[in-house]
This record gives structure tokens, sequence and C-alpha cells, in this order.
């Protein structure tokens, strides 16, 4: 299938570089490539790289290498050209110009893949991987979206569809065919079957956490009273950090967030304002802000300073994820007890770091992630949908259970099916006839 219009973009990212790429995908592909580019000997073959020139009023702009794509043979299932010019800074710009001129239009962020959904090229949990892979901070992450592109999400999820789409249409011929000898679901095969489309749900859904962690990151909240040893420790992580190590811009003037990627997951890490009262103004809005990144943190480190006799519980309630980090280790004779549940480090020294890594990832789930089980983690729209289909589930089966009529329970499980359906981006009620014809081998 080919969309109206023909779209084109720079590909790359601005800046002087070796090569730069820009893409023309729809029908004129070919058309509009004809006008900018002469080829210098070769077929311009489809997939193969083909040497020229783009020109511009007879004056020669660059030589290029252009490689044609053939519908539906190509990233959005259209005609596509890819044209690999230098990587300069002006060149770039100008080749898209001449496309552009030759009849192409300027393409929206997002057209290219959205043109290869619209195609049925990919499912939209592939397209939102395509974005994640751009996006993603670190190894795992990476990994996740790249096996999320290759479909172990969204076959997931269509797996999960064809359970419920084979329930909806147990139940639409109990409703229209009684008199066929269609063998009417049992009440308690049906709940069997919403069950077991509930429990697929739920494991899907126990996948977000991950995903959140996966995409965004663990935020991490570090407070305790002045000179506990926060920035210290704020340092020593960030020390251990030789990937990723940026400031992250737009934070308020009192709190500093740095991130870091430790063990391949990504830490979003707040040193704040010690946390005591105080009368003075500044120092109290400095409180209340640490307040702010506490209750926003997926995890919070308590950090009290070991060779002080302030070890005793914080004046203020802190997060349900805690960790308290008894700093300042290295000063105390051997053997000093510390308070319960502590983790020991010394900030000055590392001592104890791997020790509070290990208890920052099994606080967060990290954990099983760096261990490198199934990477398949939905996002938060992914969530939202799971969320809406297990409650529908959830109706089906209490109205199934309650023997009320069978069309009620259709209709939640339809939302049901709506709702997993928009996850992939499909949702398609001729499938429900297609289904019950197929298994239920209606001959009349
Ligand atoms: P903050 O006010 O909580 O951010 O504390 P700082 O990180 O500024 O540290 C306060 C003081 O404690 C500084 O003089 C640090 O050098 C010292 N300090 C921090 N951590 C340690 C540690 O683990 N051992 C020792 N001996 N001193 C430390």
């Amino acid at each position: 299938m080919q969309a109206g219009d023909t779209i084109a973009a720079v590909s790359t990212p601005p800046g002087e570089g070796a090569v730069a790429l820009i893409r023309i995908s729809g029908p004129d592909s070919l058309e509009v490539l004809d006008q900018v580019f002469r080829r210098q000997g070769g077929e311009l073959l489809p997939r193969r790289a083909t040497l020229g020139e783009i020109f511009e009023d007879e004056a020669i702009i660059d030589q290029v290498l252009t490689t044609v794509f053939r519908a539906p043979s190509s990233y959005t299932g259209e005609d596509m050209v890819e044209i690999g010019c230098h990587g300069g800074i002006l060149l770039a710009a100008h080749v898209l110009e001449l496309v552009l001129k030759a009849g192409a239009r300027a393409a929206e962020p997002g057209e290219f893949t959205q043109r290869a959904f619209l195609n049925g090229k990919l499912d939209l949990t592939r397209a939102e991987a395509v974005m994640d892979i751009i996006s993603a901070r670190t190894p795992l992450a990476l990994r996740a979206a790249a096996e999320q592109l290759r479909g172990r999400l969204g076959d997931a999820i269509a797996g999960v569809r064809a359970d419920i789409l084979q329930t909806v249409a147990h139940v639409e011929a109990w409703i229209d065919f009684p008199e066929e000898g269609i063998d009417p679901a049992t009440g308690e095969i049906l709940s069997g079957k919403i069950t077991s489309a509930l429990e697929r749900v739920a494991a899907l859904l126990a996948t977000a956490d991950d995903g959140r962690i996966l995409r965004e990151g663990v935020r991490v909240a570090i407070v305790g009273r002045p000179n506990a040893g926060k920035s210290s420790l704020l340092n020593r992580l960030l020390g251990m950090d030789r990937a990723i190590v940026s400031p992250v811009p737009g934070t308020t003037r009192d709190t500093i967030e740095e991130t870091a990627c430790l063990r391949g997951i990504l830490f979003r890490l707040t040193d704040t304002a010690g946390l005591r009262d105080t009368i003075d103004p500044v120092e109290r809005e400095g409180v209340q802000r640490a307040r702010q990144v506490i209750e926003r943190a997926d995890l919070v480190l308590h950090v009290i300073d070991a060779t002080t006799v302030e070890n005793e519980a914080p004046e203020v309630a802190l997060g349900d994820r805690e960790i308290l980090v008894a700093n300042k280790c290295d000063l105390l004779p051997a053997g000093t007890k510390l308070p319960a549940g502590s983790v020991p480090v010394s900030s000055l020294t590392g001592d104890g770091l791997a020790s509070l890594l290990d208890a920052m990832l099994r606080e967060t789930c990290g954990q099983h992630l760096t261990a490198g089980q199934s990477l398949a983690a939905v996002n938060a729209r992914h969530k939202a949908l799971l969320e809406s289909a297990a409650s529908s589930l959830l109706a089906a089966a209490a109205l199934v259970k309650a023997n009320e009529p069978p069309e009620l329970a259709a209709m939640e499980l339809r939302e049901a099916l709506e709702s997993v359906g928009r996850i992939i981006g499909s949702a398609d009620t001729e499938e429900i006839l297609g289904e019950i014809f197929s298994t239920f081998c209606i001959g009349k």
C-alpha cells in the first residue's frame, strides 16, 4: 500500500560526520530521485548501493551512494530511497532542500515509522521499540528494546489477544447459534479460559516496574543530616560509573541530580539538602524540596554518620523503599555495633559500596534484570491498557460465574479484546466472526 504523498528527511543528526543519510518514502520517491541524482554507471537496482552525483542546475553538489527499495520490501512498506552524502554541516540540509523542491514533503517526527506501522510492517510495540533503541542510555535498556523490536513483547501480547479472541468467539457462538448444536461452552470451561487470559495479562503487568526502570532509570534520593556524607556518597557512586555521567539540566538550585549507569541500570541520583528542623528560610526551602524529591523517589538512601550518636531513627517519615547507609565506617573501631539493617560503607575509601549497590538493586527489582532474565517489559501505555483489559476480564468472569446472560460477558470480553488489541494496534471485530467459522465449523 502506498500513502498519498512522498516524504523526506535527513535521518542522521546534524553536525560534521563522514556521511549523512537522507531518506525519501512514498509513491514518487523514484521520480524525486530522478530529478536530483545522476548515476555514474551501473543500474539502479533495488537494495543495491549505486554511486552517482547530486546536481543542481547542472552543478555537482556532492558524490553520493544511493539505495532504492521497492514497495513493499522497505522499512515503510512504500517505495523508498536512501541517499548517503558526505556529512557536512550544510550539505545534508542542502540535499534535502533539493529533494523537497523536486516534490517531496518534509516528514513529521516519527512519520517513517508511522507509515511502517500503517502498512503493517511493524506492530505498535515494535514501532515503540524503534524509539526505545534510539533513546536507550544503558546496555540493558538497549538489549530490552532490541528484543522488543524483534517481537518478544508484541508476540506475547498477540498471544493473549488470541486467547481472548477465542473466548469471545466461544461466547458469541453460544449466543448466536444455540440451535446449531455447537457444544455450548459450560460456564466452567469459559471461566477457565478467562482465568488463563487474566494470568497472562497479570504476568505482563508484573513487568511494568522493569519497563520503567529500563526506560527511565531508578530515581534515588540521598537524604540525611548535614555532614553525614551525602555528597561524598554521591561522588563515590558517580566515581564507580565509567560509562555515562551527565548533569541533568533543569534541576533545582539546592538539589543536584546526576545520572550513573551502575551494573547496566540507569540510576538518577539526587543529593538533597540536609534534613533538619530549621528557622532559616533558605534552608527551610531546601528541606521542603528534599521532601518532594523523597516523595517521587523509587529508593531513598538515608545516610547517617556512623561515628556520631545521631544514629537514631530519622525525624521525618521516609519512603517505603529505604536503605540506611552507615557512612564513615573507616573511622570506627573494629566490631562497633551499627544500627540494625544498615549497610556499612565508607564514602572516603569506597569500602562497602559493592554491598550497597547490591542492596540498591535488590530494593528496586533491578537485580533480576542484571541477572539477564526476561527483558520483555511493558511501558506505561501498555500498562494502562493491560489494566483496563484485566478489569474487563474480571467483570466477565464474575458475570459467567453468576450465570448472567452471555451477552453481558461477551461485552466485557470484547472490551478486553479491544484494550489488548490497542497495545499492538489492531482491534478488528471482523476477526471474531472469522474465528467462529474456522474453529466451530458451522457448515451450513
Ligand atoms: P553532606 O553534608 O552530607 O553532603 O556531607 P559531605 O559529603 O559534605 O561530608 C561531610 C564531611 O564528612 C566531609 O568533610 C567529608 O570529607 C567527610 N566524609 C564524608 N564521608 C566520609 C567517610 O566515609 N569517611 C570519612 N572519614 N569522612 C567522610
